[in-house]
């Protein structure tokens, strides 16, 4: 049997990292087999229907990287489809018409909460004469759920459970406008799809037992289900907004790489030995349900940060320019281009390897990228304003030089400065010149920087705050 896992997303306007993690596990797992990762889109909501909803799931998921197999399905446009098996079950004696009155069901939920029970409905039409159905009612369909017995579900990560069957009543499955539930319409796609494989977030455990009573009553064959632990934040509570970003949009402005946040969700929950940095061939080819846990996944932002970094220093130039192209706009308003993106280039391998994110990466090799006249953060006008005689000097040292302009020249250059205006202290030399180039006090090595912007613009640069 090939495996199919399926990725069925409500489009609520944002796409949270928990449900990125599912998305990803189903895709590793469909990919892993060889088998089909297939998208549904449950948007039966039509009151808070948007298609710009639609496409902030689909951008999320092509962000990460996980491509899906066939079109996208719409649950929506399958309402008819729902709406025959409901009628279907009728048919074979699997569900049946309810035709009680709101009143009816008032009384009835009064009763079974004084009388302490769980399920409230009295199954008065499940063996009812039909022909004694009132006229002014229209009715639902309930499912003929099993009275005896119990239901057991077992879960590639929860285990064996069971829940004994009276504790689940004969539950609707098509309302009164026509329309179906929720339950049966993800059992029917489900069907339709092909789905052996149903993995989610455990929060949708409780209905796993409905859901199997309508896939014994259409005589389908049950998937496999395997119900994730949610996400918790760093304190222990359910991870959310208070922890830190939550949506993949805010993850991707945050200036993280798609492949250090997926191999961070890959880490959440699921594990291969001690492998902390698991790159996409590699999870595919180790995936499997087994070694996920049951005990909630912690979110621990230092750690997506280390895989970022990891992932920002092996990236290959190409591919970080073009991924940290927004942030330059955005934060510089320009795309780096002719001789600035050079003297980036040429710095690459530096800034790659300080920074934590794309963010970082850009603020700290803007230098190259920026012309003069720009501004001077407060602390570099401080280092600037302290040290116009050591900047003069230099600036001097440095129009004079016949040589190669190279790190080791500017090195020694402060080093002399420092020797004989600064007591020997070459950060009185190399800060205030770093203040001037940079236009910050942080900065990669000052003295590669100046090589790289070479002798011409470091001397314009000092002629700019002297
Ligand atoms: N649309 C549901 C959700 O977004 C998914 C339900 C399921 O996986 O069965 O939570």
């Amino acid at each position: 049997m090939s495996v199919v896992t399926r990725f069925p997303p409500s489009p609520t306007g944002l796409m949270h990292v928990g449900n990125a993690r599912t998305a990803l596990f189903n895709w590793l797992y469909a990919r892993h087999h060889k088998g089909k990762f297939v998208v549904r889109i449950e948007d039966t909501d039509r009151k808070r229907h948007s298609e710009e909803a639609v496409q902030v799931i689909m951008d999320a998921l092509e962000w990460l990287g996980l491509d899906y197999d066939g079109e996208v399905t719409s649950q929506f446009s399958r309402l008819d489809r729902h709406t025959e098996v409901a009628k279907e079950m009728v048919a074979k004696g699997q569900a049946y018409y309810c035709y009680c009155s709101p009143e009816d069901l008032k009384e009835m939920r009064e009763k079974a909460r004084a009388d302490g029970c769980k399920t409230f409905y009295d199954r008065r039409w499940r063996n009812a004469d039909s022909s004694k159905a009132p006229k002014d009612i229209n009715p639902v369909i309930r499912i003929k759920a099993p009275m005896e017995g119990a239901t057991t579900i077992n879960d590639k990560v929860q285990g064996e459970v069971t829940v004994a069957n009276d504790q689940l009543d004969d539950f609707i499955i098509l309302r009164s406008d026509g329309t179906p539930t929720y339950m049966l319409s993800v059992v029917v796609d489900d069907h339709d799809m092909g789905v052996t494989h149903i993995i989610r977030g455990d929060d949708h455990l409780n209905n796993t037992f409905r859901q199997k009573i309508i896939f014994d009553a259409m005589g389908w064959d049950v998937p496999t289900f395997a119900h994730l632990p949610l996400l918790h934040g760093s304190d222990g509570a359910k991870f959310s907004k208070r922890h830190g970003a939550q949506s993949i949009s805010e993850f991707k402005e945050m200036g993280y790489l798609p492949e250090a946040l997926s191999n961070y969700l890959l880490r959440l929950g699921w594990s291969h030995g001690d492998e902390e940095v698991i790159p996409r061939d590699k999870a595919v080819e180790w995936f499997d349900l087994d070694p996920v846990g049951k005990a909630p996944a912690k979110f621990d932002f230092k750690k997506l940060e280390n895989l970022n970094a990891h992932y920002i220093n092996e990236a290959d130039t190409e591919y970080l320019l073009k991924q940290a192209a927004p942030f330059f706009v955005k934060r510089l308003g320009l795309k780096p281009s002719g001789i600035g993106l050079e003297r980036l280039i040429a710095g690459i391998d530096e800034l790659k390897s300080r920074a934590k994110t794309l963010i970082q990466f850009v603020d700290d090799g803007a230098f190259y990228v920026k012309e003069i006249p720009f501004s001077y953060d407060e602390k570099a006008q401080k280092n600037i304003d302290e040290a116009k005689d050591v900047l003069s000097t230099l600036l001097e040292c440095f129009e004079s030089h016949k040589g190669a302009f190279d790190a080791e020249f500017v090195q020694s250059t402060c080093k002399e400065i420092a020797d004989d205006m600064r007591d020997g202290k070459l950060g009185k030399v190399a800060m205030p010149l770093r203040a001037a180039l940079t236009g910050t006090t942080v900065s990669p090595s000052i003295f590669h920087a100046s090589e790289i912007l070479g002798k011409e613009e470091c001397c314009e640069r000092l002629r700019a705050v002297l």
